[in-house]
């Protein structure tokens, strides 16, 4: 097996590219199938502050360090979910990456802040583990770029996830979701600029690419995936990938192509206004994640307060302030 480009040892194949590529030559490939996802959908600038959502996992350490390379400006963004061990060793995969290259993280513990973790929210409130987690999460990342005055928060949603969760809101006909599952969301009042520049990338290829940088991330599955029913989505994809390489990706990428014009990215701006406890945009009186905290922790809503996560720091004039760039 010969690297295409240089004709040596080769280190990797790739079958939906019909190449196979050495340790150079595949990194190189990473960060071009990167840099054109960048471009191609016009996703950040170098001079855009970029926060990137960090969970120790291949693919958000992979996604930091190919925007690195790449020359953009990006802090870290990790969330203490309080699921068991399970965090504590995520935290420790981060800390390293973070350490080794001097790099500016901001680290929030649900439990110090909100005063509860994602086990014991779906114990108490019986809610499946990732709509507390995912919700959470959502809450959290939104709250901390906006406050932070970032330009966009980078996510690591690969192409494996993407075709995923394309494939099941396809299977239900979810035209609302269908007509969000964009790789770049507008920022919109109360939410930041989101995008997603590992789509061209699979599972697989972040982690090949993390081995051959010498990245170590959290290799266990989180102990509250079983039952999430992307999983058995992915599982079906897979399949058809063995059979047919390049399936995942034409599936994908002729959806935004061909298909997602058809559906209209809904608009609710004009039905949200501030949560009565945090502040952040919402169609109802409480948004979603303070209902949450108030079930999860048994408080009552007099005593929840707004929590300043990250501190705006002074942005200077050459490089824009917060939404600047992408109107
Ligand atoms: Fe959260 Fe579910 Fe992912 Fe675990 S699998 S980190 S609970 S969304
Ligand atoms: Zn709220």
């Amino acid at each position: 097996m010969k690297c295409r480009v240089c004709r040596e040892p080769a280190v990797i194949d790739l079958r939906r590219h019909n190449a196979n590529f050495c340790t150079d030559h595949f990194l190189r490939h990473c960060r071009q199938q990167v840099e054109r996802v960048i471009k191609d959908f016009d996703m950040v600038r170098t001079d855009h502050r970029i926060l990137v959502a960090v969970s120790g996992g291949k693919d958000s350490l992979a996604l930091w360090d190919l925007l690195n390379e790449l020359g953009y400006q990006v802090d870290g963004l990790y969330i203490g979910l309080g699921i068991d061990q399970y965090s504590d060793s995520s935290y420790r995969f981060v800390q390293e990456f973070v350490e080794q290259r001097s790099l500016h993280l901001i680290v929030v513990d649900l439990a110090e802040t909100h005063g509860f973790g994602v086990s014991t929210a779906s114990a108490t409130t019986r809610r499946v583990p990732c709509s507390a987690c995912g919700l959470s999460k959502r809450h959290v990342f939104d709250k901390a770029a906006v406050d932070g005055g970032y330009d966009a928060v980078v996510t690591g949603h690969n192409l494996d996830d993407e075709a995923a969760v394309l494939y099941g809101n396809v299977l239900r006909w979810q035209v609302g979701y269908l007509g969000r599952q964009r790789p770049v969301l507008e920022a919109r009042a109360g939410f930041p600029r989101k995008v997603k520049p590992l789509i061209r990338l699979t599972e697989r290829e972040t982690a090949a690419y993390c081995v051959l940088r010498g990245i170590e991330y959290q290799v266990e599955e989180c102990p509250m995936a079983d039952g999430n029913r992307h999983l058995g989505f992915k599982e079906a994809l897979n399949r058809l990938e063995e059979q047919s390489p390049g399936s995942k990706a034409e599936f994908y990428f002729g959806y935004l192509k061909r298909a997602i014009d058809r559906f209209e990215e809904p608009d609710d701006r004009d039905q949200l206004g501030p949560c009565s406890a945090c502040g952040a945009p919402t169609d109802a009186d409480v948004c979603a994640f303070c209902r949450l905290v108030l079930q999860a922790t048994g408080t009552s809503i007099s005593d929840r307060r707004p929590v300043a996560l990250v501190s705006k720091p002074d942005i200077p004039a050459s490089t824009g302030g917060p939404g600047s760039g992408h109107e």
